[in-house]
């Protein structure tokens, strides 16, 4: 999961993750939620993420 990224805190176990590669090289946690709700999420909130009404936990594969 950590590929040359800072751990994104409660992001890293949410449904509503999105990891974003740049042409960088680096990679971006986009929160799906701000699609919907952009007064509450931000697009990239600020990491690591400690707290936050949205999370809900992923569903593992396997
Ligand atoms: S809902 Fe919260 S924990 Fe989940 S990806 Fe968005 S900011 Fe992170």
């Amino acid at each position: 999961m950590s590929r040359g990224r800072p751990a994104a805190g409660l992001c890293d176990s949410c449904r509503h993750q999105q990891l974003v590669p740049t042409t960088r090289g680096s990679v971006f946690s986009l929160c799906r939620r701000s699609r919907r709700e952009p007064e509450r999420f931000p697009r990239y909130p600020q990491l690591p993420v400690r707290a936050c009404t949205g999370w809900e936990r992923r569903q593992e594969r396997g």
